[in-house]
């Protein structure tokens, strides 16, 4: 069996760009899919923040054109899923089921999982009026009426960038209290321009063949059910870094994103980590990127180095 000299694992923007840097590297590198290829951009529609698209570029094509860009310079995408790893020496082994890899160098691109309320319609409605990247969707929803969903930081923070851009932003959370942090919590309540509903539960949507057009609320305490006129849902209520099958091999904070040093290095030599993975603060595709192109340099310079 050959051993691979850089194997990467995703194919959002960190994967595809570590792919891109050390295919240009002549490593050869192996990517392996897995369930979702494209990542998360793959379940939006315009994206409008990536650069040197001047009039925005959907979020499949992005990754369709950056699968064939790593695909150029020689590339090689397997659409397996990793189901194990063990990275306990040298070569580092993975397994797509029964399939053996050995790979000198691994990056795990693997990205986060944005967590949503479990709506019926959800799939149906997932860019076309739901979404769970304020930063990537709010300019759509300008001048207009919004919602969020949440009681945490990702909800506050979300909520205060939308009203810059939105007429109304309507908190929804479904307890009285916020789990956010009382900074975040306080300036949300100051904020003229968002309205906080709490405790009401988001139990379904209304939609027409535009996408959605309101909200079944049903509150928490005494059942009282309404519905709320908005075009927009952001469900804020936190991710969930891919990061399960790694655990023995790297660091994780308490909410399981990969620690890393010396910018995408973990614990184990060889093993590198980049893109939402590795970010919880930013978990932007362009930063995700970034750290896709550092991965891959500093596979290589390990690689020189034995
Ligand atoms: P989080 O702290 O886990 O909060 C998730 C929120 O969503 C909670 O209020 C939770 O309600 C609600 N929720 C979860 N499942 C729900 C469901 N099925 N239906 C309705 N509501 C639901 O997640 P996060 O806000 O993403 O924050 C994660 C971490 O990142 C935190 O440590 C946070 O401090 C940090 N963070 C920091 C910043 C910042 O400092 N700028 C920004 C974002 C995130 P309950 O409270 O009722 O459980």
């Amino acid at each position: 069996m050959s051993t691979n000299e850089v194997t990467i694992i995703g194919t959002g923007p960190a994967g595809l760009t570590a792919a891109i840097y050390a295919a240009r590297a002549a490593l050869n590198p192996v990517v392996y899919a897995g369930v979702q290829h494209g990542g998360q951009l793959t379940t939006t529609t315009e994206v409008e923040n990536f650069p040197g698209f001047e009039h925005g570029i959907l979020g499949p094509k992005l990754m369709t054109d950056m699968t064939a860009q790593a695909e150029r310079f020689g590339t090689k995408i397997n659409y397996e899923e990793i189901t194990k790893v063990d990275f306990s020496s040298q070569p580092l082994k993975l397994w797509a089921g029964d399939h053996l890899i050995e790979s000198k160098t691994v990056i795990i691109a693997t990205g986060a999982t944005a967590k949503t309320l479990g709506l019926k319609s959800e799939s149906k409605l997932m860019g076309r009026g739901l979404s769970t990247c304020a930063t990537c969707d709010g300019f759509f929803y300008r001048n207009k009426r919004v919602v969020v969903a949440g009681g945490g930081d990702s909800a506050m923070e979300e909520a205060n960038y939308l009203s810059k851009i939105c007429s109304e932003v309507i908190l929804i959370h479904r307890r009285n209290d916020f789990r956010a942090s009382k900074i975040m919590a306080e300036r949300a309540r100051a904020n003229p321009k968002i309205k906080i509903m709490t405790p009401w539960i988001v139990e379904d949507t209304i939609s027409d063949e535009t996408g959605l057009t309101g909200l079944k609320l049903k509150h928490a305490e005494t059942g009282e059910t309404k519905n709320l006129e908005t075009t927009s849902l952001f469900m804020a209520i936190g991710h969930k870094p891919n990061s399960d099958l790694f655990k023995p091999w790297v660091d994780t904070d308490s909410h399981g994103y990969i620690k890393t040093t010396n910018h995408t290095a973990t614990k184990t030599p060889g093993v590198f980590a980049a893109g939402d993975i590795a970010d919880p603060l930013f978990k932007q595709a362009i930063t995700a990127a970034g750290l896709g192109c550092q991965a891959a340099i500093q596979a290589s310079k390990f690689l020189e180095g034995h």
